[in-house]
């Protein structure tokens, strides 16, 4: 069921590789054109010999074939297998501040809702220079990892203005050299009978009308930018109301956007959405939206077999995180 969580990221032109070499952030910047050579190239779905991977000065890969240079110019990683970096198609990049704070026992957050107190502690107070320190350190740990695209699901909008938070990330994915799909996420309220966040929830509120203007920014600006794409999410169900749910949906589905929501992560949230709205979070899904391959929904975990598959038939991808999904 896992297919591309990042529909339409496009194509990753990166190459990392193992055998303790990773080349992933080498890329961002001019470079010098290069050929390179494994001991084997996972290329095209193949694991191939004899392979060589011609790379142009903007850092893109031009070409992939048996002879693209003469051998003295040919860089060889021996006993080495090279393969396209991945993609990590689900991350708070902040999150990574959270460990030794969190998961102790009684006396920390042995919960979901715990750790989300901890979580929201953390940036009660954050800046656009902290939080891009967070992000970058994130992604840079990443890029050591192989990981070459970061769907980066962000909610934490507003710093001391309105949305400059945003350009925090932008700017750490830069620094950093990983490519960035920047999923601008929505979140309107605290949960599904709410009107309203909670206070240490105002850094992520926006209403969807202010919302769309800024995806338009957003979008504007990754236009000359080949490293980042937008995408969008609503935060979760509990976290936007139906008509601010749809609109969003609509508008970005026009654009042609990838579409990303947490889903029935959690048992509380499968429990509420049946008490105000009658029915499962994902039934409700399916009646409200006419979801289709832009949507990906994240975690899954408490989804019954029958409305995966239902899912899987609206062609909807779903985005496991083990991490997560084996802790709660
Ligand atoms: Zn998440």
């Amino acid at each position: 069921m896992f297919k591309n969580p990042l529909v339409p990221a496009g194509l990753i032109a990166t190459v990392g590789c193992l055998g303790g070499l990773i080349l992933g952030s080498t890329f961002s910047g001019p470079h010098r054109t290069a050929v390179w050579a494994g001991r084997r190239v996972i290329a095209q779905d193949k694991l191939l010999s004899n392979i060589q991977i011609k790379i142009g000065t903007d850092g893109h890969i031009e070409a992939i074939g048996e002879c693209l240079a003469e051998q003295s110019q040919v860089i060889h990683f021996r006993n080495t297998v090279l393969l396209p970096g991945f993609i990590n198609a689900h991350s708070h990049a902040f999150h990574r501040f959270l460990r030794g704070r969190s998961e102790i026992g009684n006396t920390g957050a042995d919960t979901f809702w715990k750790w989300r107190d901890n979580m929201y502690k953390l940036v009660e107070d954050v800046t656009y220079e902290q939080l891009k320190t967070f992000c970058k350190t994130t992604f840079d740990e990443m890029l050591m990892a192989g990981i070459t695209t970061v769907g980066e699901f962000h909610y934490i909008h507003h710093g001391n203005g309105r949305f400059d938070l945003d350009e925090a990330v932008i700017d750490a994915a830069a620094a950093s050299g990983i490519r960035l799909v920047l999923i601008e996420t929505l979140y309107c309220r605290s949960g599904f009978a709410a009107t309203d966040v909670l206070p240490e929830q105002r850094r992520f509120q926006a209403n969807v009308n202010e919302f769309l203007a800024k995806i338009d920014v957003l979008e504007a600006h990754s236009k000359s930018n080949e490293n980042v794409t937008i995408a969008v999410a609503a935060h979760s169900l509990r976290a936007v109301d139906r008509s601010s749910l749809q609109k969003l949906w609509n508008m970005t589905n026009q654009k042609k956007l990838a579409f990303h929501i947490h889903l029935e992560e959690q048992p509380k949230e499968v429990e509420d959405c049946i008490e105000v709205e009658g029915t499962r979070p994902s039934q409700f899904l399916r009646a409200n939206l006419p979801i289709n391959e832009r949507l990906t929904a994240v975690h899954c975990t408490y989804t019954k077999r029958e409305e995966l598959d239902e899912l899987a038939k609206a062609g909807v991808n779903i985005c496991v995180c083990p991490t997560t999904e084996g802790k709660f």
